[in-house]
C-alpha cells in the first residue's frame, strides 16, 4: 500500500510541477475536488478527447455528434430519476467528523481482502515458476478460494440492501466487519442517510419568476431530449447513435483521489439507439468495441478488467465498467449500461411529446432501446497520466524521470533545440520550427546544457527531441532523440514532418483497435 501511496504522491506533484494539472483557485487555498488543466494538461485531455471523437463519431458513419447545454430544464431531472433517487449512502464518523460513502466504505474494506488474493497468487508464482498457472491457482487454492467467497458474500448483501434501500443493514454491515474511520480508526458510527448529489441554481433574477434548475449531472439526457431532432435531421436509420463530450456536476461526498472523483468534471458519452431486443447483442459489441479502443493506446492488457454490475441502475438491464489499475487498484474507468429504453420513456411521459422511431422494415412505431458508453475524461486523463510516469534507471548509475505517453496523446510531438545559442544555430532552429508547427504541436528551448533539455522534455513526455549543430550548417541534417528509447539518429530536415507523422499519426494507432 505504502508503494501505491508513494506512487500516486509523485503522479500528483509531477502533474504540478511539468504544467499538467493545478488545483483550482490555488492562492485561496484551492476548491475541494476541483482542478484546473494547465498548459500541458489542456493539451493531453484535448488529445486524449479527439481519440475518443474520432474513434466513435468520425469511424463510424452511424454515430453523431452533438454538443447539448449544461443547464436544462428542470423536469428533465426529475424524468430521469435523478432529483428522486440520484443519491449517494453517506455516513459520518462522530468523532472524527468526517463524512464517508458507506458503499465506498465497504468497497475498499473487499479491495483489501483483493490485496491478500494478489498476495496470495505471487508468493504461488514464486513457488511454482514457469508450471504456474494463474487460472488454475484462483480456482483450486482454498485460501484464495475462501478470501473471493468473502468478498462476494459482502458485495451481495451490500448491493441487495441499497437496491431494497435498507440502509440500517448498510450500517450494521459495516459495524460486523468492523469497518473503522480510515484516518483516525474510530468506529463510532452515526445512521446511513441519502444524500442527493446535483448541484442546484435558479435561473433568472427575480424571486417570483426564477427557477430552479440543475447542473447536469451526467450529459446523457441532453442526447435524450435531442433524440428526435438529431434522428430526423440526420435522417438516422436504427441502430444509430448520438455521441458529446462535455462538463458534468456531482456534489461528491467523497472527493479524494485527484482527479478520479470530481465536483466538476467531463463526460465523453455515447447513446446507441437500437431495435428493442437487439439490446443485448449490442452492448455485448459496445464492452468490445470499448475495450479494444483502451487497448489500441498499448497502455498494457492486465491492466484492465471487466466488472459486471450486481446491483443495476434503475434504468438498467445489464452494466459493466471497464476498471484500469490505477496507482491505487483496479477502479472504474468507464461504464457500459443497457439503459433499456428507461429514459426516453420518461421523456415521453413527462413531456408529453412521442419519443418513438417509425422503423420502415418492419413498418411500425417504437421506442428504441438504448446502449451507453459513458466514460470520464479526467479519469481517462489519469489512467493515462499515471500508467505513462516512469522513474528509469540509465546505465551510469543516474535514474531518469520519464512520461511515456502515447505519442499520439502527447501534448508537445517535438522539441526544437539549437545545441547553442550562437553560430546561427538558433535561427536555423526557429526555421524548422516555423515549418513544423503546421502540422504539431512543437517548442523551442535553447536554455541550459542540451542533457538537461532532453530530461526536461522527457519530464513532460515529448517523443521527439531534434538537435540543431553544427553540422547542420554543412549538411541540413539533425539529430533526433527519441523519448522511449533515447536513441539519437541524424536525419535530414526535410525528412522530419514524414518520421514524426509516422509515429504520432492517430490513423496508425487507432488501426490497432
Ligand atoms: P463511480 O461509481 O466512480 O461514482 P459512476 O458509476 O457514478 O462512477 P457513471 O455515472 O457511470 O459513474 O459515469 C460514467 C463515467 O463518468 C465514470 O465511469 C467515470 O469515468 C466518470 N465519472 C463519474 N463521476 C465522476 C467524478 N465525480 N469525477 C470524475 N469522473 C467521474
Amino acid at each position: 500500500m505504502a508503494k501505491q501511496d508513494d506512487l500516486f504522491k509523485k503522479v500528483i506533484s509531477h502533474a504540478k510541477e511539468y504544467g499538467y494539472i493545478f488545483q483550482s483557485s490555488e492562492i485561496y487555498d484551492g476548491l475541494s475536488a476541483v482542478y484546473d488543466y494547465a498548459q500541458n494538461g489542456a493539451e493531453l485531455k484535448k488529445n486524449i478527447r479527439d481519440y475518443w471523437w474520432k474513434a466513435m463519431v468520425q469511424m463510424h458513419e452511424n454515430i453523431v455528434g452533438i454538443d447539448a447545454s449544461i443547464l436544462m430544464h428542470p423536469t428533465t431531472w426529475k424524468a430521469s430519476g435523478h432529483v428522486d433517487a440520484f443519491n449517494d449512502p453517506l455516513i459520518d464518523n462522530k468523532d472524527s467528523k468526517k463524512r464517508y460513502r458507506a458503499d465506498v466504505l465497504v468497497e475498499d474494506y473487499c479491495a483489501k481482502i483483493e490485496v491478500k488474493i494478489e498476495k496470495e497468487i505471487k508468493k504461488a508464482q514464486k513457488r511454482f515458476g514457469d508450471t504456474f498457472s494463474k487460472d488454475e491457482f484462483v480456482t483450486t487454492n482454498p485460501r484464495v478460494l475462501g478470501y473471493q467467497e468473502k468478498i462476494n458474500t459482502i458485495l451481495s448483501r451490500l448491493g441487495k440492501s441499497l437496491e431494497n434501500e435498507d440502509l440500517a443493514d448498510v450500517k450494521l454491515l459495516i459495524e460486523e466487519l468492523e469497518i473503522a474511520d480510515p484516518l483516525t480508526g474510530s468506529k463510532n458510527w452515526t445512521d446511513v442517510k441519502q444524500f442527493n448529489l446535483m448541484f442546484g441554481t435558479q435561473l433568472g433574477a427575480s424571486a417570483d419568476s426564477s427557477m430552479q434548475v440543475y447542473l447536469r449531472p451526467e450529459t446523457a439526457q441532453g442526447i435524450f431530449v435531442n433524440f428526435l431532432n438529431v434522428q430526423k435531421t440526420g435522417r438516422m436509420k436504427i441502430p444509430f447513435g448520438i455521441a458529446q463530450t462535455g462538463k458534468a456536476f456531482r456534489n461528491e461526498i467523497v472527493a479524494r483521489q485527484f482527479i478520479f472523483r470530481m465536483r466538476e468534471f467531463e463526460q465523453m458519452e455515447m447513446q446507441f439507439f437500437v431495435k428493442p431486443g437487439t439490446q443485448k447483442k449490442w452492448y455485448e459489441t459496445w464492452k468490445e468495441t470499448r475495450l479494444k479502443w483502451h487497448l489500441s493506446l498499448g497502455m498494457g492488457k492486465d491492466n484492465y478488467r471487466f466488472h459486471d454490475h450486481e446491483k443495476l441502475a434503475h434504468y438498467a438491464d445489464a452494466a459493466a465498467d471497464i476498471e484500469f489499475k490505477f496507482p491505487f487498484g483496479f477502479k472504474e474507468l468507464e461504464g457500459i449500461h443497457s439503459r433499456t429504453d428507461f429514459d426516453l420513456k420518461a421523456h415521453e411521459e413527462y413531456s408529453g411529446k412521442k419519443m418513438q422511431y417509425f422503423d420502415h422494415e418492419e413498418n411500425k412505431n417504437y421506442v428504441p432501446y438504448v446502449v451507453e458508453t459513458s466514460i470520464g475524461l479526467d479519469r481517462m486523463f489519469l489512467a493515462v497520466f499515471a500508467n505513462s510516469l516512469k522513474e528509469e534507471k540509465l546505465d551510469n548509475n543516474t535514474t531518469r524521470v520519464v512520461l511515456k505517453l502515447p505519442s499520439v496523446l502527447a501534448p508537445i510531438k517535438a522539441a526544437i533545440l539549437p545545441l547553442v545559442k550562437k553560430d546561427g544555430l538558433p535561427e536555423i532552429a526557429r526555421k524548422i520550427l516555423d515549418e513544423l508547427k503546421w502540422d504539431f504541436s512543437t517548442t523551442y528551448d535553447e536554455k541550459d546544457a542540451v542533457g538537461r533539455r532532453y530530461r526536461r522534455q522527457d519530464a513532460i513526455g515529448t517523443p521527439f527531441c531534434i538537435t540543431v549543430d553544427h553540422e547542420t550548417i554543412d549538411n541540413n541534417t539533425v539529430t533526433i532523440r527519441h523519448r522511449d528509447s533515447m536513441e539519437q539518429n541524424r536525419v535530414k530536415i526535410t525528412d522530419l514532418k514524414t518520421i514524426i507523422k509516422k509515429e504520432i499519426d492517430i490513423k496508425s494507432w487507432l488501426q490497432k483497435m
